[in-house]
């Protein structure tokens, strides 16, 4: 059955039958422990490329599975829904590392990196954030300096998913002058002389890898440039709008997760001899977030429609993304406050939940950068 007509077709549907039916075989099960262990299994990814889940919406030239944004959706909204957001977070970060180098990237770069990637053999992540900031990305300070037939990188980037264990690293470098007219992205490989990671620990998403990076005279080869040098803002700035429809995907399904999981409490625990939901107030809360789900759920699909079509909603996809966070973090917050103490023990869906409720209102852009975006497309 088709339920989000008319943007997901049968097709559509068959992927997301795909994907719960991974998500509840390989991660639902082993959420809770993999989190505990702040690891998963390397096995993970190529068990995913087989199941169609990396490489949904990716070209089938390059060994994905073909299909449009919808099918991104439906994999990061059902990840984050049935399985874990910590699991997600590592196992889809070429998400965001391999589309600057399928839009930007040699023939030879592409025909390399990408099926590897896309197999599940080889692991991509992206990197721009850096300690003096995340935000200000016109100026980030790492710079890369071309000697002979290498790029010479020197800086640090911080809290990169899959920063620890990739094997390629889609990174943002200073190439040129100040400001974004001197950025570029490189290709850096797993290995290279002077590179190395540090692992982060953090308040939710414990089963995802991320790191610190640090490039000390790290010599990169220059064929390993994506794209022009010194056009690296516009390949970044593409790559936000993908990334910011993935980020509300993802926090729609997490809401949904928090929804179902408040309903099915809600309908079987007793407290003074009746059920939870035999109580207008609990119904209402209830129907509260179901309001805020479905109001996401219905813009996302209809922004990722202009997406799609090529119309660069800018705008709209940086309030969506904003919308998704404040949806995410209210069900969160309900989802626990409904569950009582069972909702804080750890380990539970709710607790999960809520702990990885804060993240992405800060990664992928922060709310208020988000703010400032749309305000100034809409000439504010
Ligand atoms: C779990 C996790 C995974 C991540 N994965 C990646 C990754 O794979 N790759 C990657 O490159 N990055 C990644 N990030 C980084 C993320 O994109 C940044 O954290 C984010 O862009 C914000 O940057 P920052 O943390 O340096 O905050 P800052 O830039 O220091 O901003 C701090 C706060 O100040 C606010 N602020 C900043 N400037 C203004 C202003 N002018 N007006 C008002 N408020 C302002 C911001 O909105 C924010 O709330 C990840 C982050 C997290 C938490």
């Amino acid at each position: 059955m088709v339920t989000r007509a008319p943007y997901y077709t049968e097709r559509h549907e068959a992927v997301r039958a795909a994907v719960i039916a991974f998500a509840e075989a390989e991660i639902a099960p082993h959420a809770h422990a993999w989190d505990e262990a702040e690891d998963f299994p390397r096995d993970l990814y190529g068990k995913a490329a087989r199941a169609g889940v990396l490489g949904a919406g990716f070209p089938e030239a390059y060994g994905g599975r073909g299909g449009d944004i919808f099918d991104k959706i439906i994999v990061k909204e059902e990840l984050a829904r049935v399985g874990s957001g910590g699991v997600r977070a590592s196992l889809m970060s070429h998400g965001i590392g391999l589309p600057p180098i399928l839009k930007l990237g040699s023939a030879a770069m592409k025909d390399r990196v990408a099926p590897a990637v896309l197999a599940g053999e080889k692991i991509s992540c992206l990197a721009i954030t850096e300690p003096s900031g995340g935000s200000d990305v016109a100026n980030l300070r790492t710079t890369a300096r071309l000697d002979g037939d290498a790029y010479v990188v020197n800086g640090e980037k911080t809290l990169i998913t899959s920063g620890f264990r990739a094997d390629y690293y889609t990174v943002a470098v200073r190439t040129g002058g100040p400001g974004k007219d001197g950025l570029s992205l490189l290709l850096v490989e797993r290995g290279a002389p002077g590179f190395t990671q540090t692992r982060l620990k953090k308040m939710g998403w414990w089963a995802s890898d991320t790191a610190t990076l640090r490039f000390e005279d790290c010599r990169v080869p220059a064929a390993n440039l994506i794209g022009e040098e010194n056009a690296g803002f516009t390949g970044i700035v593409l790559n936000f709008n993908e990334e910011r429809l993935g980020n509300t995907a993802i926090m729609l399904g997490a809401a949904k997760a928090c929804l179902e999981v408040t309903i099915e409490h809600a309908r079987t625990r007793e407290v003074f001899g009746k059920v939870l939901m035999a109580n207008q107030v609990v119904r209402h809360k209830i129907a509260d977030m179901a309001m805020r789900v479905q109001a996401t759920e219905s813009r996302l699909d209809t922004v990722a429609w202009q997406f799609e079509r090529g119309e660069g909603p800018v705008a709209e996809i940086a309030l969506l993304k904003n919308l998704a966070a404040e949806t995410y973090e209210h069900c969160a917050s309900e989802a626990v406050q409904l569950h009582g103490g069972a909702g804080i023990v750890r380990g539970g869906r709710a607790e999960r939940l809520f702990r990885e409720s804060k993240i992405l209102s800060i990664g992928g852009g922060a709310t208020e950068i988000m703010k400032d975006l749309a305000a100034r497309q809409m000439d504010l």
